[in-house]
């Protein structure tokens, strides 16, 4: 009935033809959005609390009803009639209204994600799945004995004899001919599945579904390459002195084994400071809440649903999620009082109010973060401040003295903790984008041919193995590393922008946000609010003046 009576009314009302066509279509559209969130939503927070009761309890059938319903929600976005229909309002062209036109295209996206031949995409997870359980079982060995990945960082962290570490370092990467012949071969799978769907390859696609153009990221990873060469060159020859001599060698007979993870990763903790001695009497979860009060944002809400302490089995890490769209947003934590947790619990937190305080107004396909990096930046932004010598000392109470020690390293830290994590990621970018685009090269050349260019760590002479294939990313997680960068490089912009915009200060010295209400109102209304209102590149122009840039993070941690 109701859908004669718009056919009747829009006949009557029109009469530019092309105005007509219109209203019919959004018509058409919004019904369509209707029934779809009434079908979706239900399913989404049942499925959403069965992920959390899971990672809360730890029993196996918690973990079947999640992998259930969410088989549910990829069921409704594998329907091949309601995408045939997305297209077609796509390719007409005629859906004017913004509010519409933007719930169209998030609709598009997620069900062209979801749009492959049921036999290869049974194909593909089956396989991801073989690869995973190969990784999750798989030790290496030194001298013959089967050593764990946390008993090979403890020997590259502290080993001062250069053949003791190599073995360490060689033990990482024997999984690596594991599965490097099923990685190539899920490549090829889900590229088959791209270009059935008109991609060039699975790269291509997946950054197009989280529309993300590759130019564009190109653009950003290269100018981050050109500004951070020099600097880092500079820093890493000071850190390569120091690592040279604990192991008594020369800093030109550096090898990859030197540096304190195995793929050089992570900052080598070199410059000695014990931050969780200031933590340690300190209450983390307070903390929290006084410091997330004090700008206007105030988290009581989320800690009361959230579980942050340890028990049995429990997951172990630490993550946020969002119910339902309308409120209920919690956090999972398993709290020390120590500066790694306050780090962490800022972080999730960042989440959590970028979930919480978004416009309950805007369509519940909306009330979501632009995109994975940009929730990403607001938890980087807050999880920074943990180490940050003000905002210490204004949390914690310090004395003017212990601030000051804290400074005499910090810096640098920061400086070489991003430095060193930048030029980590162009290797996975740049290597991940290669492997899409011609799976059959010379890969195990590509990767060392990266690593070379990009961190300064020489090839052992003669390698010619898969090292590349010890990254478990490529396997589980593909076509994602590079949002872990982009979520810094936006942390960084929005930094800048509230220095100098909002807080109006000509740097960003003394900087720790702590009881500033009008940073909390900037990103509630510029951010939060925005949900995915716009694209992701839109709102941060929005929000800062300009799309995203690697300036700012240049700017705070390179020169
Ligand atoms: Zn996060």
């Amino acid at each position: 009935m109701k859908a004669i009576t718009i056919l009747f009314t829009t006949v009557l009302l029109c009469i530019l033809p092309a105005g007509c066509a219109s209203g019919e279509k959004e018509a058409q559209l919004d019904q369509f959005i209707t029934a779809h969130v009434a079908k979706v939503k239900p399913i989404a927070r049942e499925a959403a609390l069965a992920s959390w009761e899971a990672a809360v309890s730890g029993k196996p059938e918690d973990y079947d009803r999640m992998s259930e319903l969410t088989l549910k929600i990829r069921q409704i976005y594998s329907d091949p009639e309601d995408f045939a229909l997305l297209q077609s309002m796509k390719k007409t062209g005629r859906i004017k209204d913004p509010l519409l036109a933007r719930q169209r295209t998030i609709l598009y996206n997620a069900y062209l994600g979801n749009q492959m031949d049921p036999e290869l995409l049974k194909q593909i997870v089956d396989l991801g799945v073989k690869i995973e359980e190969n990784f999750s079982v798989f030790r290496g060995t030194i001298d013959g004995e089967k050593v764990t990945d946390s008993q090979i960082k403890e020997i590259l962290k502290t080993f001062t004899n250069s053949v003791e570490r190599e073995k360490a370092w060689l033990a990482s990467k024997q999984v690596g001919p594991v599965v490097a012949a099923d990685i190539i071969k899920l490549v090829k799978l889900r590229n088959q599945a791209a270009q059935k769907l008109g991609f060039d390859n699975y790269h291509t696609m997946s950054l197009a579904t989280g529309e993300q153009d590759v130019k564009e990221i190109d653009r950003i990873f290269d100018d981050l390459y050109k500004l951070t060469n020099l600097p880092y060159a500079q820093l890493k020859a000071d850190l390569d002195k120091i690592l040279a001599a604990n192991c008594n060698i020369a800093a030109g007979e550096l090898m990859p084994w030197h540096y304190h993870d195995p793929f050089f990763q992570d900052t080598p903790l070199v410059y000695d400071i014990d931050l969780d001695a200031y933590y340690k009497d300190k209450d983390v979860k307070d903390l929290s809440i006084k410091f997330y009060a004090g700008i206007g944002l105030p988290v009581e809400s989320i800690l009361e649903k959230s579980d942050l302490y340890e028990q049995e089995g429990k997951n172990p890490h630490a993550f946020c999620t969002d119910i339902d769209k309308e409120g209920d947003v919690r956090i999972l934590c398993n709290l020390k009082n120590n500066e790694s947790w306050m780090e962490t619990q800022l972080h999730e937190l960042g989440h959590g109010v970028y979930d919480k305080y978004h416009d309950p107004q805007a369509p519940w396909l909306l009330r979501e973060p632009a995109h994975a990096f940009t929730t990403e930046a607001m938890a980087m932004f807050f999880g920074r401040l943990s180490r940050n010598p003000a905002w210490m000392q204004q949390m914690l109470d310090l004395t003017d003295v212990q601030r000051a020690d804290i400074e005499k390293v910090s810096e640098r830290y920061a400086r070489l903790k991003q430095l060193i994590f930048a030029r980590w990621a162009m290797v996975m970018y740049d290597f991940e984008k290669q492997l899409y685009a011609n799976p059959d090269q010379d890969l195990n050349a590509l990767w060392w041919k990266m690593v070379e260019k990009y961190q300064f760590v020489k090839k052992p002479k003669g390698r010619n193995e898969p090292d590349w294939a010890a990254k478990i990313h490529f396997a589980i997680a593909p076509c994602y590393y590079h949002n872990y960068m982009l979520g810094e490089l936006f942390a960084s912009q929005l930094h800048n922008h509230i220095v100098a915009e909002v807080l109006k200060l000509k740097s960003d010295k003394d900087v720790a946000y702590v009881g500033q209400k009008q940073v909390g109102a900037y990103l509630a209304e510029n951010v939060f609010q925005a949900g995915s209102l716009y694209h992701w590149n839109e709102m941060i122009k929005r929000a800062t003046g300009e799309p995203l840039t690697a300036k700012y993070f240049v700017r705070q941690f390179v020169k």
